[in-house]
């Protein structure tokens, strides 16, 4: 049992002064594997001080200095991989190779906000002016439990490098690897109050984050629900906000496509992440003339599907992280039998043997119309929604039709269609004939109630930076 009783504010180990706590549960196992001792708003205030007094002399360093810090933080993340990897499997439940290629992207991510401040411009010149691009000032950071420290890896990155100091709310389900990941920003030698971590619940750090008033921007990953009291919150103060939301996005299979390619990346983009991923395309859009080879080839493919012990290295989908979680997907299954959708793989309950966990099993459902709740709700779990259509135009309209926008999918052989396809589909981020992202720095974020903003690379930077036009009397540039 480990015992996570203290905070980090202003580059040291705090207790905190919120008395309520937490248990960590194995989600494979259900068994208690750790406590927390919760912040509360008090120790946001202290956090949110020690930002505000780093910020002056954080904000005036140069690049080379911030590019430096990224390096020591890239190093010490790094270094500590294995023990980032045992806690979030422990506590998270997420298959060994994806936990290890995530821990991977979290350390990388410094570098990469390194590169980008490379060839960012800070200062530029519109016609007679000078605008200067300046860190908006103490950032606080929220993140889901699905992504926790790659997420506060990324977010960091970005402030960093934007010369922000920050606060940060893990999730309260994340402790154990956010305890891991505090010893690294420790151990690179930040300047004190450059970062600052309070565990707690969204209801009261969450809150006392979104509402103080000293926070210039907050950069939240989580569900549209939170997304919006967060954006009712900052108008208070007209913070600035990143959002990064939910998403119920469409993987569209065009008539020519290559189904012995096609169907197995569907597979992988509906249930990467044991099917807790923002991005997982959830819909899959077949046209009726060949449904029947789609359907025999995914049953095919979600039955060699290894559901199971996150640590055996055959295994691709895990338990999902919580009883909450659980309850959850087994709601929307049932949701999904009494609107008259067709099980195809999988069902209610867990699978045969492996009741001692949350784990559910992987499940498709055909027969699935647009308008069925399954078809319009972030489900955030191993079920799949097989959905016809007999017109590209049709396939676009239902690919474009939910109140989300993050990201979509086309597969097809004729690229130039399957491109024609992609630039009419309303959603932050397209990938042809791919499951994964290719470009670590493109700009990520969503259309619609996925979000506002972007993150990553340059445009991550940007929002982060607040512009300012320098003008003299004389009319020419300083
Ligand atoms: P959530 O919205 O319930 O919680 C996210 C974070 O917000 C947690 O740290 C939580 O404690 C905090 N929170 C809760 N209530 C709050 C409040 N009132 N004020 C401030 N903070 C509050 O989401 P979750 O269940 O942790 O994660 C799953 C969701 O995250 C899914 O909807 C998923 O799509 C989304 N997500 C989006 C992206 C993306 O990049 N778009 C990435 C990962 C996850």
């Amino acid at each position: 049992m480990i015992s996570v009783d203290r905070i980090y504010i202003n580059g040291a180990f705090v207790r905190p002064h919120g008395t309520a706590e937490h248990a960590q549960i194995n989600p494979a196992t259900k068994v208690v594997i750790g406590r927390t001792l919760l912040g509360d708003a008090e120790d946001v205030d202290r956090a949110v001080a020690a930002a505000r007094a780093a910020f002056p002399a954080f904000s005036r360093t140069d690049v080379a200095e911030r590019q430096a810090l990224l390096r020591r933080l890239h190093d010490a993340v790094q270094a500590r991989e294995a023990d980032l990897v045992r806690a979030t499997m422990d506590e998270y439940g997420s298959p060994l190779k994806d936990t290890i290629a995530r821990t991977r992207f979290a350390a990388r991510a410094f570098l990469l906000a390194r590169d980008t401040l490379e060839t960012f411009a800070f200062e530029r010149r519109i016609g007679r002016a000078v605008v200067r691009m300046e860190p908006l000032g103490v950032v606080g950071i929220i993140t889901p439990w699905n992504a926790n420290y790659t997420l506060l890896c990324s977010k960091l990155a970005t402030a960093i490098a934007a010369g922000c100091t920050a606060v940060v709310k893990p999730s309260e389900l994340s402790a154990l690897q956010t305890n891991v990941l505090l010893e690294c920003i420790h151990a690179a030698g930040l300047p004190a109050g450059v970062v600052n971590v309070v565990n707690g619940t969204g209801e009261v750090v969450g809150e006392a984050i979104s509402g103080h008033p000293e926070i210039a921007l907050i950069s939240f990953t989580g569900s549209t629900r939170v997304g919006k009291r967060i954006l009712q919150q900052a108008s208070q103060t007209i913070k600035r906000v990143t959002l990064e939301l939910g998403g119920k996005s469409a993987n569209i299979i065009l008539d020519d496509a290559d189904l012995d390619r096609a169907i197995p990346l569907a597979v992988r983009i509906a249930f990467a992440n044991s099917g807790q991923a923002c991005v997982a395309g959830t819909r899959l859009l077949v046209p009726r003339s060949r449904l029947g080879e789609v359907r025999e080839r995914l049953a095919r493919e979600v039955a060699a599907v290894k559901v199971g012990d996150p640590w055996d290295e055959a295994t691709t989908i895990g338990p999902l992280v919580s009883q909450t979680q659980y309850d959850r997907v087994q709601r929307y299954i049932h949701l999904g039998i009494d609107e008259g959708a067709k099980l195809l793989m999988g069902g209610p309950g867990h699978p045969p043997g492996l009741e001692h966990g949350h784990f559910v099993k992987p499940t498709v459902f055909e027969n699935v119309s647009p308008d069925m709740t399954i078809a319009q709700e972030e489900i955030f779990g191993p079920v799949l929604c097989l959905m016809h259509y007999d017109t590209e135009e049709q396939a676009i309209d239902i690919a474009n039709g939910t109140i989300y926008g993050l990201a979509a999918y086309v597969s097809g052989t004729d690229l130039p269609r399957a491109r024609r396809v992609a630039a009419r589909l309303v959603a932050g981020r397209v990938l042809i004939n791919r499951a994964e992202s290719s470009e670590p720095t493109a700009p990520f974020g969503g259309f619609k109630q996925s979000g506002l903003g972007r993150e990553y690379g340059p445009f991550g930077l940007e929002g982060h930076l607040e512009p300012k036009a320098v003008m003299d009397d004389e009319g020419e540039l300083p």
